[in-house]
């Protein structure tokens, strides 16, 4: 008897290499144990192209309908894209929309194996990036000042109030930029941070340049103390956990240095950068889970890394791709986990924790994809590099023991 689902997980396929994985992914690991019930949303760019990207839309919609979301990953076109697949226009990331409806937070943690060795010989546990995914240099207004004047910084209120700053008299020529962000945006980026925090029985820090950034990241530090002394402080006490702020200077270096085991917040730049920092120094985007939280508790499971555009076209000429899958792999379970706990499934929790640890004992048994055979360490087992099929193929046969223990 199959695992039975009660209520549908909202599926969104993808582009390329990991489109190819995501079909193989299904047939070899999840549909000969779970009756997959999805709600099924083509993001492939050809069908972005199709609906004039109303399927991104209505896939986000669908999951704050139903709170949880698997998601392949997908091409963010660019000039050359637009070309490729001749599209009418160059539509924005679909990752991109999706965060702008649910809004939120995205998590990021390393996947640790016995014999992938971190870079940092001190970390133990996996360190979770939480970054910010609203504002600031990514909503930026930006000027390519063309000579001498003056730079001013303007508010003007609804109801008449003008604020106003000299920013910079420029002698000649540079460069000028604006930002912002939003209290609201910052207080649900908090929210999500305290309760994912909670929900992994993790000490959560945040960092950001305050004492340069006396107004703007100040506002951050501020939101995030009212909303943990006014909502979490009890809840953080009562579990032995830890809140706390410091300096992103001083948090580099402590995180440097630290055993791992934390969720680090980041604003929305220092996020993008520190996690291809920290997943590289842990092993490979490819051992990596992503999730967006949203702040009513919607729930968008992905891999990190793109569609794997070069072993695509490798894949279309007929030739062997060794592609690693585990991040897709995750996103599933991680998906599937949520929704069983959610709907009260224990098996469906249970089939997530045996798919995953069939992946990790895989490939700690030395058997992998090629881009983690470079990066093991242990000698007494030896890496054996497989193609992406036949590497999900041992997972399965680990996976069908569990299964049927
Ligand atoms: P990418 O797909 O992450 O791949 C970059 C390189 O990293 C690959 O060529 C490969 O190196 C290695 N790599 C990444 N994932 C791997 C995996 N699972 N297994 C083995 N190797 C892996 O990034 P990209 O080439 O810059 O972007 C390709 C497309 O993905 C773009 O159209 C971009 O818009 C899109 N993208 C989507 C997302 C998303 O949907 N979340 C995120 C990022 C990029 P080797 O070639 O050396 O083996
Ligand atoms: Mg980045």
């Amino acid at each position: 008897m199959k695992i039975q689902m009660k209520t549908p997980l909202v599926e969104m396929d993808g582009d390329e290499m990991t489109r190819v994985l995501w079909q193989q992914i299904k047939e070899i690991l999840l549909e000969p144990y779970v009756d997959l019930y999805t709600e099924y949303y083509d993001l492939s760019l050809p069908i972005r192209e199709e609906t004039k990207d109303q399927v991104t839309v209505d896939a986000a919609n669908a999951n704050k309908k139903y709170g949880v979301a698997v998601k392949c990953a997908t091409i963010t076109p660019n000039a050359q894209r637009v070309e490729e697949y001749n599209l009418s226009q160059m539509w924005k990331s679909p990752n991109g929309t999706i965060r702008a409806i649910l809004d939120g937070t995205v998590f990021r943690t390393p996947i640790m194996v016995n014999g992938i060795v971190p870079a940092v010989r001190t970390w133990q546990k996996p360190i979770t990036i939480a970054r910010h995914a609203f504002g600031d240099v990514y909503k930026a207004s930006e000027i390519r000042v063309p000579e001498a004047g003056v730079a001013r910084l303007v508010f003007e209120g609804e109801d008449g109030q003008v604020i106003s700053e000299e920013i910079a008299a420029f002698e000649g020529p540079g460069v000028l930029q604006g930002q912002f962000n939003k209290d609201k945006s910052i207080e649900s980026f908090a929210r999500s941070c305290f309760e994912y925090a909670l929900s992994k029985n993790e000490d959560l820090w945040f960092s950001t340049k305050d004492t340069i950034s006396k107004k703007y990241d100040h506002r951050f530090k501020d939101i995030f103390q009212e909303i943990y002394d006014n909502e979490y402080k009890e809840k953080f006490e009562a579990r032995n956990l830890e809140y706390f702020y410091t300096l992103i200077d001083d948090a580099v270096a402590r995180v440097i240095r630290s055993k791992g085991g934390f969720i680090w917040a980041l604003k929305n730049y220092d996020g993008d950068v520190m996690s291809d920092m920290v997943s590289t120094a842990f092993g490979s985007l490819a051992m990596m889970t992503s999730v967006l939280v949203s702040p009513e508790g919607n729930y968008e499971y992905e891999a990190a890394h793109g569609t794997v555009t070069r072993h695509y076209y490798k894949y279309l000429k007929g030739e062997e791709t060794s592609t690693n899958p585990v991040a897709t792999i995750f996103a599933w379970s991680g998906a599937l986990r949520k929704r069983g706990e959610v709907d009260d499934l224990p098996d469906l929790v249970a089939f997530a924790d045996h798919l995953e640890e069939a992946t990790l004992e895989t490939i700690e048994a030395g058997e992998m994809t090629g881009d983690l055979v470079g990066l093991w360490t242990r000698e007494d087992i030896p890496a054996v590099k497989l193609n992406s099929t036949d590497f999900l193929k041992a997972i399965a046969s680990r996976l069908d023991a569990k299964q049927n223990a």
